[in-house]
């Protein structure tokens, strides 16, 4: 269970992120917090190219920060947009790497925790670990 300190702690470290997106052609910034199961945060933010396919979301910049300096298990991620905008499927799907049961807190730019999800909910049945056996 999040407490809401943890929570607006997570919020506030995605949207001190958000300033430092890099997406000149979207112009749709993008900050992200995740937090370990062992209480460290990772920030994002999405990263964009000239040649399009090549950038990268906030979550995944985040999520690949954390498992990169070793952690593998999450308990939350903290997603910050102007509008509150959810996490695309390409995000969802690597989120659900990680777990199904991760707290997903989507923000905008105020602040405001504006919805609350599970992996779970934002990506049912998806395709895991468990399908190539
Ligand atoms: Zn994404």
């Amino acid at each position: 269970m999040l407490t809401k300190e943890i929570k607006d702690k997570l919020i506030q470290r995605a949207k001190d992120a958000w300033v430092r997106a890099y997406a000149p052609y979207s112009h749709y910034s993008v900050g992200s917090a995740v937090l370990t199961e062992s209480g460290e945060i990772f920030d994002g933010v999405n990263v964009e190219n000239a040649v399009y396919p090549l950038g990268v979301c906030g979550e995944r910049v985040a999520i690949f920060k954390a498992v990169s300096e070793g952690h593998r298990s999450f308990q939350a991620i903290a997603v910050v947009t102007r509008n509150a905008g959810t996490p695309c499927g390409s995000c969802r799907q690597v989120m659900a790497e990680f777990g199904t049961d991760m707290i997903v807190l989507v923000a905008n730019t105020a602040g405001e925790l504006i919805q609350e999800y599970t992996v779970a909910d934002l990506l049912p049945d998806s395709f895991g670990e468990a399908d190539l056996q």
